[in-house]
């Protein structure tokens, strides 16, 4: 197959829909970790396609709705700095911390800025050398490297006006987290096929044998997750669990070198909060000590002294969106979806972002 439309051929759908209807013979639940997946699942409706003893579950696999409320606090702290222009990508703009969002800063007359790439946020640092220029880098293993691509290239520039202020998320141990809850209802995994085309596939052995869970590196189209579901039933009928690559045409066993030896050079792993979910060991990453001069988070350290005119979180506090993320919910449990959060008025980040599930589910469902 070359082309995106043979990745959402319906002849190939329907062969791959057949085949898994014949391989499920036990009820199974599998949950995928990638915002993308979570989109294609919702906008395909691939789980009216399955048979009904099939579950899916849609784990913490949007940056947006994990970056915890303290990150956010500081964000919004930097952001009103008249020195400061206060960059990021635009789902982060109307995520709460725990008092008002970058957007109503914004409103404010905090110069905050939405751009689609940290690259542009260099270009305003050129542009703008009386300014400080920070950048709110956010992501998994699969947007670090272009982070830190452009952390490299204002070193290269001798730019010292440029900062990234970090909220970055390891996936492996949100797993091993998710899967050593005691009452926890998931057989298997669909692993985010991008994380690995830079991580490799590595780290998912282990947790793969130690919990007896197959682990299927799946791509992003509807025949990928469908063929990733099919991987992942073929393997629980079987009582086999391993790692297994079905996404072979992004997806290398060990990754990118080069991205792995930038994130090896500039990051280390660092205790990281998950919004809604709590802290998970060694699981985020922080920028090492040799890049200082460009940690937002030391430049500008957090006073705990963000001022706001408005609340942002209404509701919050009935967000089941913790539990969602850890399989233990469905969207379909919350009372609130759909009518008291909705887009315009969310009570929590999967909500706001365009990769939240209950976005997804709202926008296609
Ligand atoms: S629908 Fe709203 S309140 Fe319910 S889990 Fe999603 S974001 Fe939270």
């Amino acid at each position: 197959m070359q082309y995106v439309d043979d990745y959402r051929n319906s002849d190939r759908i329907r062969i791959l829909v057949q085949a898994i209807r014949k391989e499920a013979v036990h009820p199974w639940q599998i949950m995928e970790i990638c915002g993308g997946q979570t989109h294609t699942i919702a906008r395909y409706r691939i789980e009216e396609m399955l048979p009904p003893t099939l579950g899916i579950l849609h784990g913490p696999g949007c940056p947006v709705c994990v970056t915890p409320e303290s990150i956010i606090d500081h964000a919004l702290e930097i952001a009103a700095r008249p020195e400061v222009i206060f960059t990021s990508f635009g789902d982060m703009m109307r995520v709460p911390g725990s008092h008002t969002d970058l957007l109503h800063l914004k409103a404010c007359g905090a110069d905050v800025r939405m751009l689609y790439s940290p690259l542009d946020a260099l270009v305003l640092a050129e542009n703008h050398p009386e300014k400080e220029v920070v950048f709110f880098a956010i992501g998994f293993e699969t947007t670090a490297p272009v982070h830190l691509m452009a952390l490299k290239e204002a070193e290269r520039k001798g730019l010292k006006n440029f900062s990234l202020l970090c909220s970055l998320f390891a996936v492996p141990p949100a797993i091993e987290m998710i899967l050593s809850q005691p009452d926890h209802k998931i057989d298997g995994f669909l692993i985010a096929g991008h994380v690995c085309a830079i991580t490799g596939n590595e780290a998912y052995h282990a947790p793969a044998t130690r919990y007896r869970r197959p682990m299927i590196v799946t791509g992003f189209e509807p025949v990928d997750i469908l063929y990733g579901i099919y991987k992942c039933i073929r393997q629980l009928e079987r009582k086999e669990a391993r790692v297994e690559n079905a996404y072979k045409r992004a997806v290398a066993e060990n990754g990118n070198p080069e991205a792995r030896q930038l994130m090896e050079e500039a990051l280390e792993p660092v205790g990281r909060e998950w919004r809604g979910i709590g802290l998970i060991p060694a699981s985020g990453f922080a920028l090492r000590e040799i890049f200082s001069a460009y940690n937002a988070e030391k430049k500008f350290p957090y006073k705990g002294q963000t001022k706001t005119h408005a609340s942002a979180v209404k509701g919050e506090k009935h967000c089941i969106a913790g539990e969602i993320m850890k399989g233990n919910k469905q969207v379909s449990d919350c009372r609130y979806f759909a009518t008291a959060c909705n887009p315009q008025q969310p009570f929590g980040a999967p909500m706001v972002s365009a990769e939240g599930v209950c976005a997804a589910y709202y926008h296609y469902q």
